[in-house]
């Protein structure tokens, strides 16, 4: 058999046409003639070239993602971190000084502590409750401030609206990792925030399939930057990433309410139990930021609860082992509930004093609420309990 030319299947638009977006993962893309060509590369009509510098599906799901959170321009990336890598990374030169909150999430923290100062760029952590710590830590050649809202583990809420205004008054950037609040919660540009990033991996994707990140600015001139920062790295995202996150987004409301409510719920409940010692969640009364968070987060508190068990490391096996039914598992956001024990997992390179300052013992779990039935969990974490008593 003589091989024929290869043409690819285009679907008949004829008298109707599909309802879902179609996933196209082809890498390049034919024009008619080089003058059509400069028509792309000029601005004169839409189209692609190339899959790294840009594909209709990563450009569908930041469409999606720049609306939800009251921003154009945003670009998708291979994942939260190349998101977070496009900002430090991609807008920051020898010679900046950026200043992080002290709890981010640890890759974010280490490309910081290790990676930014390797390149001569200064760096500094502060514990972004504190207004008075950030503005002491300001310097004249201070670029950019990158803090998340809802710190992990321990959930304490950033004075967002005082270091908004703050950066705003001294030129410097803000960013705002919103990946745990999510833009139900809180829409950063809304409240003054320059740059916002989105682990997409997490709750807005929401079935633990995909790893994808986000990233916008206000100012077209940034978002150019890391654009072709992004490209030239190769930060770019599988379409099929962007095809299933697209999917899961349909669902991003109804499921972060649901995991909200159970969160809250659980949240109560936990206070009540033999063997906790302590229930960190942002809204209820004996949380150290809770006028904030009421203020801040308009009076909702997430999916997210963390909370502390006597009877050190064989009690936290014990739990983790017994509450079976909750994947004991370093993530969050999933439609499954997920537990996360720090010490052991995202803090374990701090030393044992280092995580008593932040208030993280061997028993301090984080669970990441998902979609089951309440009871069902309540059931799962009280074995949990039960055998976390029996160890230690
Ligand atoms: C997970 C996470 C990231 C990194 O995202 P990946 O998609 O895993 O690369 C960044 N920031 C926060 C707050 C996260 O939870």
């Amino acid at each position: 058999m003589k091989p024929t030319l290869q043409r690819p299947y285009v679907p008949p638009m004829g008298a109707s046409r599909p309802i879902v977006s179609p996933l196209m993962p082809s890498v390049a893309y034919a024009s008619d003639d080089p003058d059509r060509l400069d028509d792309l590369y000029e601005g004169r009509d839409t189209g692609h070239s190339y899959a790294r510098e840009g594909h209709p599906n990563a450009d569908l799901l930041a469409a999606r993602l720049d609306a939800m959170e009251g921003l154009t321009g945003g670009i998708v990336t291979g994942s939260g971190m190349a998101a977070v890598a496009a900002v430090l990374l991609g807008l920051c030169s020898a010679g900046d000084h950026v200043i992080g909150g002290n709890q981010l999430y640890g890759r974010s923290l280490r490309m910081m502590t290790e990676d930014l100062p390797r390149l001569g760029i200064g760096v500094d952590l502060v514990d972004p409750t504190d207004l008075a710590a950030l503005e002491a830590a300001l310097r004249p050649e201070t670029k950019l401030v990158l803090i998340e809202v809802l710190s992990n583990p321990t959930l304490r809420v950033a004075d967002l609206e005082g270091i908004a205004a703050l950066c705003k008054a001294r030129g410097v950037l803000l960013a705002v990792d919103n990946t745990f609040t999510t833009p139900a919660l809180l829409r950063p540009a809304d409240l003054g925030a320059d740059i916002v990033i989105q682990s997409v991996t997490k709750l807005l994707a929401g079935h633990s399939d995909v790893t994808l990140g986000w990233v916008a600015a206000r100012d077209p001139a940034l978002n150019e930057r890391m654009r072709v920062f992004a490209v030239t790295t190769g930060m770019t995202p599988s379409p099929f990433d962007c095809w299933l996150a697209e999917r899961g987004l349909a669902t991003f409301d109804l499921r972060f309410a649901r995991a909200q409510d159970t969160a809250a719920a659980l949240a109560d409940w936990l206070v009540e139990q033999p063997g906790v010692q302590r229930v960190l969640y942002p809204t209820r009364p004996d949380h150290p930021d809770h006028n904030r968070a009421l203020a801040l987060l308009g009076g909702q508190g997430g999916n997210m609860l963390s909370f502390e068990i006597a009877g050190g490391r064989a009690a936290a096996n014990g739990f983790a082992r017994a509450a079976d039914g909750i994947a004991f598992a370093p993530t969050l956001g999933d439609v499954g509930s997920t537990l996360s024990h720090p010490p052991s997992s995202s803090h374990r390179a701090l030393s044992v004093e280092g995580r008593a300052a932040l208030g993280i013992s061997e028993g301090f779990f984080r669970l990441s609420v998902g979609l089951e039935d309440p009871d069902a969990l309540k059931t799962c974490i009280a074995a949990g309990l039960v055998a976390a008593e029996a160890a230690s």
